[in-house]
């Protein structure tokens, strides 16, 4: 069978095309249709939208709801939280915009039949923290994707996108996205007017601690794969904050979440002696980053940094105190439902590894380091911010539309929006959707022009891993082994070791420099020309091969950012040993980066950081 053989291609036309089928996406996909009655909306999704992205599992609370009903918080004090969260950088326009829809998003949620908890004395929603709210969330995404289902079109399953489309008639304007059928193979062309990008963040770039055949054990969904930032990249999309890669504090080889622990139990950590060891580390934290280790709440990763700093002292290992709250019967029930709703892997490692929380207290470690721009790091695309709220400098056109032309994001994609959670992130699709149709009623019959040539190249590309494996297969004399093409598996493991070793992985305790990263470049630069030779034996495999070429290109745009933010704003998350202070004076500011497919350069600028709330 040839390239192509026995493979369709199947044309699909649309005015909006959703890609990813997440939380943001199915969010953008609702909303398109309240604003676009009549308009033909696509919503593109690699897995199937009933069970993907990082609520697959489900989630036991929403991290981000306002209460403004009750007068619990408003829009402005979630901007402080955020910005306190991530020492002082984030896009406040943005934040500001999700915080003031958020609460009608949750509104919708429990209307369409999610079960939120509520405190049978006030009768509101159960709180779990000042921002969290308590769910019944094991089917939190299936009733999600059934408002998405019902307001497309068509939803498009197991459709892998590779790459977006560009207008042939007009520069920087996009004109679809191209992609195959992880089960079928079929190569698809999807033609749109406008496209909005929320494919979810990046896992395994970074070497997991999970090791061998338990290395999809990983924090954040493994099949989250860079896409987000890779698809807009590609196609030379501005990107902000790249280098504010995340790491959790879990607890240990099950990643099990410990926000319900220290906000509802009110459990707490000590190091291996029993001894609390956070204000062991004060001043010196303080010498790093001045006043913000006396802000409160402590700033994630200045909670992460005492507690490598602990470990590398050598008063390991740090261990969450859940003997004495399990005490309480409601509190131990809660402690383990709280697993069974999001993390049952946790559950099932204590069980294996003979740890009842009542009557030992369970380890804690911190991660390997992701990139998303939703959780507690804001990486991601540069956004055009609200009309009525954001700075000048931050608009130049239509709410969430990136720097090119009909581009749109939200979520995971969307960068300097730090702490949106699976609520924000289906308000910031919701949002990024409204401005969509908007653009897509004003630019009328001014429509991009896909060219059939790039289309056909495309499909060379995509499909050429098959092709190398098919006839490199042939000097296959033992093993998996070939001298004419890389297996996906081992493509990941390299970009992994690279990352982890010059770019401020666990094996260097997160420390890099700049003749690290310099160096981490010229590797990935390396890799990058062996993508070429990629064999991949089967759908399956070529699906990881376009995953890997998607966290190939993320991992570069992090070290390049990485390298050009000369202090450590972050400890906890990553240090740059030859900058290891926070430097305000000069780094008090969003690093952008645009890539030039033509030329495989990246260009680097700083960008001003407006505080618009006090
Ligand atoms: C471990 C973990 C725990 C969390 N806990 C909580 C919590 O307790 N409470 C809370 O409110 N939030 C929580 N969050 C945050 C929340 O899950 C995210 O903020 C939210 O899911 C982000 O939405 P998104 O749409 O950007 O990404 P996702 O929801 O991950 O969606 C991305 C979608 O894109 C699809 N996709 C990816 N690549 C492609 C491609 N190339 N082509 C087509 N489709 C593609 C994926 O399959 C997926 O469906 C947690 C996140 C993680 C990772």
């Amino acid at each position: 069978m040839g390239l192509f053989g026995g493979r369709k291609t199947v044309f699909v036309d649309a005015d909006i095309l959703v890609i990813g089928g997440g939380m943001a996406g199915c969010g953008a996909t609702y909303e398109s249709r309240y604003w676009g009655r009549d308009l033909k909306i696509v919503c593109v999704e690699k897995a199937n939208i009933e069970r993907s992205g990082a609520v697959a599992q489900g989630l036991y609370a929403i991290n981000c709801y306002m209460g403004m009903q009750w007068g619990e918080n408003q829009p402005e004090d979630h901007v402080r939280y955020a910005r306190n969260d991530l020492m002082g950088l984030v896009r406040e326009d943005l934040g500001y915009d999700i915080a003031r829809h958020v609460d009608s998003t949750v509104h919708k949620f429990e209307e369409w039949g999610l079960p939120i908890m509520r405190d049978p004395k006030t009768g509101r929603y159960q709180r779990e923290g000042k921002w969290q709210i308590m769910i019944h969330g094991e089917s939190y995404k299936p009733i999600v994707a059934e408002a998405a289902r019902k307001a497309a079109t068509k939803v498009y399953n197991r459709i892998m996108v590779t790459h977006l489309l560009m207008d042939a008639a007009k520069a920087n304007r996009v004109a679809g996205a191209v992609g195959f059928n992880v089960r079928t193979g079929d190569f698809h062309v999807f033609r749109a007017k406008a496209v909005i990008v929320s494919a979810g963040g990046a896992s395994h770039i970074f070497k997991p601690r999970a090791v061998g055949e338990g290395m999809g054990r990983t924090w954040y969904a493994p099949w989250s794969s860079a896409s987000a930032y890779a698809l807009p990249i590609q196609v030379g999309a501005k990107m902000t904050q790249m280098e504010n890669r995340i790491v959790l504090t879990r607890f240990k080889d099950g990643y099990g979440p410990v926000g319900a622990y220290f906000l509802h139990l009110k459990t707490y950590t000590q190091n291996g002696y029993g001894e609390e060891y956070e204000k062991r580390w004060y001043e010196d934290t303080k010498a790093l980053v001045g006043d913000y280790i006396d802000r409160h709440p402590v700033p994630t990763c200045l909670r992460n940094h005492a507690i490598l700093k602990e470990v590398a002292a050598g008063r390991g290992p740090i261990r969450m105190v859940t003997k004495e709250a399990f005490q309480d019967p409601h509190k131990e029930t809660v402690g383990w439902e709280n697993f069974l709703g999001m993390t049952i892997g946790q559950a099932v490692v204590w069980a294996s590894q003979n740890i009842d929380p009542k009557h030992i207290n369970p380890e804690l470690t911190t991660s390997e380091p992701y990139v998303m721009g939703s959780h507690a790091t804001c990486s991601g695309a540069w956004a055009s911010g609200p009309e009525d709220y954001a700075p000048a400098e931050y608009q130049w056109g239509y709410n969430r539309m990136m720097t090119v032309d009909g581009l749109f994001g939200a979520g995971d994609t969307i960068g300097g929006t730090a702490h949106k959670f699976s609520s924000g992130s289906f308000t910031e699709g919701r949002i990024a959707a409204k401005a969509a149709v908007k653009y897509v009623m004003e630019k009328g019959r001014d429509q991009p022009q896909v060219s059939e040539k790039e289309v056909r190249d495309l499909q060379q590309t995509i499909y050429q891993p098959l092709e190398n494996y098919r006839i490199g297969r042939n000097e296959i004399v033992a093993g998996t082994v070939s001298p004419s093409y890389l297996l996906p598996i081992h493509g990941l493991q390299r970009l992994e070791k690279i990352m982890d070793e010059y770019v401020g992985g666990i094996s260097t305790n997160y420390m890099t420099n700049g003749v690290l990263l310099t160096r981490g470049l010229e590797l990935l630069a390396m890799l990058k020309e062996d993508m070429s030779n990629m064999g991949a034996e089967d759908l399956h495999q070529l699906q990881r091969t376009w995953e890997l070429d998607h966290r190939l290109l993320a991992s570069e745009s992090v070290t390049h950012h990485t390298l050009f933010r000369e202090e450590t704003r972050w400890p906890g998350y990553y240090y740059r040993g030859d900058h290891m202070k926070l430097d305000d004076e000069n780094w008090h500011c969003f690093t952008l980066s645009r890539y030039d497919r033509n030329t495989g350069s990246w260009a680097m600028e700083k960008a001003p950081v407006y505080h618009i709330v006090d």
